[in-house]
């Protein structure tokens, strides 16, 4: 791999990993070796090359580490397509899309509060700076005219200084447009973490990050509250859809997970799991308070009122209730959620049973 200057490294690029007292120092840290590092190879700062180079000076992806040297070696141009290539290569999809995006997102965020703190005290500087130089280089130049026998040192000192006046120039606007770029970053960063986790047509948690959060939720060790899982599937909703038309179950869907939502409040996560099928995970609620929840759910869904063409379209939702039980592993539990499901949908539909 061709030397990194010291100055921006102060660890090996790979291999041994960096050693940090707290997160806000190691993303700060590695924030000052991949910026400069990015700006000095005229790589572009985009999120996907700087998760890629982050992954590169932590060095736990030795196959990613090797192949961005070939490329660094070969003065390759990081392009989008070959960052793309790079992620389809190194990177699972869920672990870029999830994980990653959300990690990456966090970093980014503190980077930018520790920068915007930090460069907000050197712009100051900076302006600060210039006015004085810009005082002398008038001084000087008055002094020129008058006095011909400093005339040398003047012109010296006047180039130096013209030129540390327009480096600072440079640096000003240098430091502004990192942070511009930095703070747009972080609401890019934000807005794909949000698409990641959340299902686009009825705007609930998808199974993708039901997935990411479940182990924190499932109770164990020191988390010993209680867990109770709503599963509901909507009831003849293939009839819905034939009858009225695909849009029209969209809007009978986006209604339901609306209800849903709201129930769920902010202390429950209520999840699209399937087509027509929902989950609400609530932890520290017991099986008798999960099915009011339910109970309640179900009969708002019943008594929304969705008319189309001067039609009442009737509207049901059954559902399966089950808490969790020591020893429980999280299929468990969702298998006998699911069952009280079945059990609602065998016995007539448009109600709740527990398990
Ligand atoms: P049951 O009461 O037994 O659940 O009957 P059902 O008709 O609801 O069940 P079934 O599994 O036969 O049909 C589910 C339908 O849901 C089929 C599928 O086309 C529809 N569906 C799944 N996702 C969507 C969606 O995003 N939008 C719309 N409009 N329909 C969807
Ligand atoms: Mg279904
Ligand atoms: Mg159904």
């Amino acid at each position: 791999m061709p030397p990194i200057p010291t100055e921006d490294l102060n660890t090996k690029p790979h291999g041994e990993g960096p050693k940090f007292t707290s997160l806000v120092d190691a993303t700060y840290e590695m924030a000052k070796k991949i910026l400069p590092f990015l700006a000095r190879r005229q790589i572009p700062l985009t999120p996907d090359n700087y998760r890629i180079f982050y992954d590169y000076f932590l060095g736990l992806k030795p196959e990613l580490s090797k192949r961005v040297d070939e490329l660094l070696e070969s003065d390759c141009r990081f392009n989008p397509e070959i960052s793309e290539e790079i992620f389809r290569s190194f990177y699972q999809p869920d672990e870029f899309q999830v994980v990653s995006i959300a990690k990456v997102s966090d970093q980014i965020a503190l980077i930018s509060e520790s920068l915007t703190h930090n460069l907000g005290t050197t712009i100051d500087n900076t302006s600060h700076y210039r006015e004085i130089l810009s005082e002398t280089v008038n001084q000087m130049t008055a002094v020129r005219l008058e006095d011909n026998s400093l005339k040398n040192l003047v012109d010296n000192l006047l180039e130096e200084t013209n030129t540390a006046l327009s480096s600072q120039n440079d640096l000003a606007s240098h430091i502004e447009k990192t942070r511009n770029l930095i703070m747009s970053l972080t609401t890019e960063l934000k807005d794909q973490t949000r698409l990641a986790n959340i299902d686009e047509l009825t705007q609930l948690y998808n199974r993708r990050f039901l997935a990411q959060k479940i182990n924190q939720l499932i109770p164990g060790g020191e988390n010993q509250t209680a867990l109770s899982v709503l599963m509901f599937d909507l009831d003849r909703f293939k009839k819905i859809n034939d009858t009225w038309g695909h849009n029209i179950g969209d809007k009978v869907l986006m209604l339901c997970a609306k209800i849903i939502k709201n129930n769920a409040g902010s202390n429950y996560l209520p999840v699209r799991f399937g087509g027509e099928e929902f989950l609400v995970i609530c932890p520290g609620l017991e099986k008798a308070g999960a099915v009011i929840l339910a109970e309640n759910i179900r009969y708002q869904v019943e008594s929304t009122q969705v008319t189309i063409r001067g039609k009442t379209i009737p509207v049901t939702i059954s559902g399966g209730v089950a808490q969790f039980t020591v020893g429980d592993a999280w299929e468990e539990l969702i298998a006998r959620a699911d069952k009280a499901l079945y059990e609602a949908k065998q016995s007539g539909r448009n109600r709740i049973i527990e398990l």
